[in-house]
C-alpha cells in the first residue's frame, strides 16, 4: 500500500511515519509546507528508506496537491497537516482558518476527483483517513464543581461539537468538511478525535516539552491560573499504533475517539516532570521551586476527557504505555537528544531545511 501523510514532519505525523516505515512493508510519501512546526531531523530514521518519499507542498495549494496525487497514485491518505497551537491561534486565527479549513477543503478535493478515476477495486479500498482532536467537543464537567452521584462524564463519539478556542473551531470545521464529503460525494473518509499526545520529538511550545526543558535550563515553569485544569494524556507512539489500526481497519463514514484514560491536572504533569528531572538530572534546588503561576488563558477549558471504548472494542486496539511509563520515556528522551533539542531551540533545523529544499 501507497500511504500519503500529510504534516509528516510534525509531533504526531512523524511518530506515524516511523511507525509505518519501520513496522509494515508499505510506502510513505510525507505532504508537508515545513512550517516552524514541521522539522525533518524528526525523519532521520527513515529518511533513507526507498519505502520513503518527501514532498515540500502547501495543502491549500490546489495545483500541487492534484499534481501529488497524479504523481504517486496512493491508496490510501492520513490527513495530520495543520495549525496545531491554541495559544497561537488565539493571536493569530488566519493562518488556522487557511490551513485547517481551506487546506483541509483543498485536500478533500484534490482527494476526490483522485479517487473518481481510480477502477472499482482501488475506489472501495480508498480511505481518506482525517486525524483530529477531542478539543472539537468543548469541555467537561470538572471534578471540583461536580455534585452528581453518578461517574463524571466523559467525550463519545456522539459528543456534540462546542469548540472553544480558534484552534478547535477550525479542526471541527474540517471535521465537517470531512463527514460531508462521505455523505454527499461517497468519498470513504474516517474521522479520529483523538486527546493529548505526548512523547519524544515534541516540539517545544507544549506542555510537557515546554516543561522539561525550561526546567533543564533553570527558567520559570508557566502555569495557567490554578493548573487545575484536566487533560486525558496519550503517548504519541500509541496514537500513531491506534492511526494506523483504524485506517487499515475502521469503518468508512464512522468516528473513532483514541484517548489513553490519563485524566491529569496540568499541575500534576509538572509535579511529576519535576520529580523526574529531580531523579534523572539532580540540581541543587528541586526543580519543583521554578514553578510559576500565570494568567490563565482565555476561553482556556477546564477539562477534556475520552470514552475509547469503541475503537478498543470494535478494533482491539488500547494503549500500551501508563503514563508514568511514558512520561519517564519522554523525559529520558529530552535528555538524550540534546542535538534534536539545540537545533529546535537555535532555528537551526529550519536553516537546514532551506539549504535541502531551496531549489524546491
Ligand atoms: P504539529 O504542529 O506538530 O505538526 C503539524 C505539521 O503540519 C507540521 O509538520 C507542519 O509543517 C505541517 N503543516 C502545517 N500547515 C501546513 C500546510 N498548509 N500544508 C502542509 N503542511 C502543513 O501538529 P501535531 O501535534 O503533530 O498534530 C497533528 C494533527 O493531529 C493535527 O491535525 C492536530 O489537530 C491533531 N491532533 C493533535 C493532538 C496533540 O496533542 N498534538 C491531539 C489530537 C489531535
Amino acid at each position: 500500500m501507497k500511504i500519503l501523510v500529510t504534516g509528516g514532519a510534525g509531533f504526531i505525523g512523524s511518530a506515524v511515519v516511523r511507525h509505518i516505515i519501520e513496522n509494515t512493508t508499505d510506502h510513505v510519501v510525507n505532504v508537508d509546507k515545513l512550517t516552524y512546526a514541521g522539522n525533518l531531523e524528526s525523519l532521520e530514521s527513515v529518511a533513507e528508506s526507498e519505502r520513503y518519499a518527501f514532498e515540500k507542498a502547501d495543502i491549500c495549494d490546489k495545483a500541487a496537491m492534484e499534481r501529488i496525487f497524479a504523481d504517486h497514485q496512493p491508496d490510501l491518505v492520513m490527513h495530520l497537516a495543520a495549525e496545531s497551537h491554541v495559544d497561537r491561534s488565539i493571536t493569530g486565527p488566519a493562518d488556522f482558518i487557511e490551513t485547517n479549513v481551506v487546506g483541509t477543503y483543498t485536500l478533500l478535493e484534490a482527494a476526490r476527483a483522485y479517487w473518481n478515476q481510480l477502477d472499482a477495486a482501488r475506489k472501495a479500498a480508498f480511505r481518506f483517513h482525517h486525524i483530529s482532536t477531542d478539543e472539537v467537543y468543548g469541555d467537561l464537567p470538572h471534578p471540583d464543581e461536580w455534585t452528581g452521584n453518578e461517574p463524571l462524564p466523559l467525550f463519545t463519539e456522539t459528543t456534540a461539537y462546542a469548540p472553544s478556542s480558534p484552534y478547535s473551531a477550525s479542526k471541527a470545521s474540517s471535521d465537517h468538511l470531512v463527514r460531508a464529503w462521505k455523505r454527499t460525494y461517497g468519498l470513504p473518509t474516517i474521522v479520529t478525535n483523538c486527546s493529548n499526545n505526548y512523547g519524544p520529538f515534541h516540539f517545544p511550545e507544549k506542555l510537557i516539552p515546554l516543561v522539561i526543558l525550561n526546567a533543564l535550563e533553570g527558567k520559570p515553569l508557566p502555569i495557567y491560573g490554578k493548573g487545575d485544569q484536566i487533560r486525558d494524556w496519550l503517548y504519541v507512539e500509541d496514537h500513531a499504533r491506534a492511526l494506523y489500526c483504524v485506517l487499515t481497519r475502521g469503518k468508512p463514514g464512522e468516528t473513532y475517539n483514541i484517548g489513553g484514560h490519563n485524566e491529569k491536572k496540568n499541575i500534576e504533569v509538572v509535579h511529576t516532570i519535576c520529580d523526574l528531572l529531580n531523579e534523572l538530572a539532580p540540581s541543587a534546588t528541586s526543580y519543583r521551586d521554578l514553578i510559576t503561576w500565570v494568567a490563565d488563558r482565555p476561553g482556556h477549558d477546564r477539562r477534556y476527557a475520552i470514552d475509547a471504548d469503541k475503537i478498543q472494542r470494535e478494533l482491539n486496539w488500547s494503549p500500551q504505555e501508563s503514563f508514568e511509563t511514558g512520561i519517564r520515556k519522554t523525559v529520558q528522551w529530552y535528555l538524550d537528544n540534546q542535538a534534536w533539542v539545540n537545533n529546535v531551540k537555535s532555528g537551526a533545523y529550519a536553516n537546514w531545511i532551506d539549504q535541502n529544499y531551496k531549489d524546491r
